[in-house]
């Protein structure tokens, strides 16, 4: 088979140029990366679970009609996506104190939020992600007033729907981020949700217990990260049931 033309590796992906024009093929790795990559390790496994999880989550997004680069998966670490000219931010929305927010504001981990609070960050790993305002985004151009506007839109839909998915499986979503990029059709353009969502870019509590099931199991060493996301997948019913008992992530293909 012919080489495939690497466009862009980042922490946990890796892009490809798509058998056709406008496509992207979508690697997962199972490097785990915090901090701003000040802290790795290769998880075994996590990759296929991201692949299969955001696959879930985006083609649920579909469904329900909020636009997302996702076409379908091609393997077990793969998939086929829209290419997108991304917008240059993070989009953080919360609905629990934690994380950043927490230490920022002095505010106790899981205090809930009186709605749900949507920040954007400047993605440049240089400068570590810094949060900015809708004033820096319209004065550097990143993003108009209209594309802001469909920024919200679509980031409190994703919110209400994995809510939604979650809160129906036990799960509190706490926190999760986001990326937008555009697409033309034809003489229009639009904005869809890119990039993936899995446990990496979800805060993610049991409800009963508020034991963690994302990143953070990773970040703050709490236990093994590929069991968490398992159990994510499992509860979702993303894993059929053997792959599940055999305990072997990479085999859920
Ligand atoms: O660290 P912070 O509290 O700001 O993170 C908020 C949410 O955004 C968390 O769910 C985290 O996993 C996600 N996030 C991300 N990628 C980043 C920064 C944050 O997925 N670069």
């Amino acid at each position: 088979m012919a080489r495939r033309k690497k466009i862009y590796e980042g922490k946990a992906k890796i892009l490809y140029e798509g058998p056709e024009p406008g496509t992207i093929v979508q690697y997962f790795k199972d490097d785990a990366t915090a901090f701003n990559a000040e802290k790795r390790q290769v998880i075994e496994g996590k990759g296929v679970l991201n692949n299969r999880l955001s696959e879930f989550f985006m083609t649920g997004l579909n469904a329900i009609g909020v636009p997302t680069h996702f076409i379908k998966r091609l393997n077990m670490r793969e998939q086929l996506v829209r290419a997108v000219e991304i917008i240059p931010l993070e989009i953080v929305v919360r609905n629990v104190a934690a994380g950043s927010l927490a230490k920022r504001l002095g505010m106790e981990e899981g205090a809930d939020l009186p709605r749900p609070i949507v920040e954007y960050y400047y993605k440049d790993d240089k400068l570590g992600d810094p949060m900015v305002t809708e004033e820096h985004i319209a004065a550097f151009g990143w993003a108009s007033q209209a594309d802001m506007d469909d920024i919200v839109a679509l980031a409190l839909r994703v919110n209400d729907y994995l809510s939604g998915l979650m809160y129906g499986v036990g799960i509190k979503l706490v926190d999760f981020k986001i990326e937008v990029g555009r697409v033309y059709d034809g003489d229009f353009q639009r904005l869809i949700v890119a990039d993936e969502i899995s446990p990496d870019s979800c805060r993610l509590w049991d409800i009963e217990t508020g034991k963690k099931l994302d990143k953070d199991v990773f970040r703050r060493d709490l236990g093994n990260l590929a069991d968490a996301y398992t159990e994510v997948a499992q509860r979702l019913g993303v894993m059929p049931k053997q792959a599940a008992q055999m305990g072997k992530p990479r085999l859920i293909n």
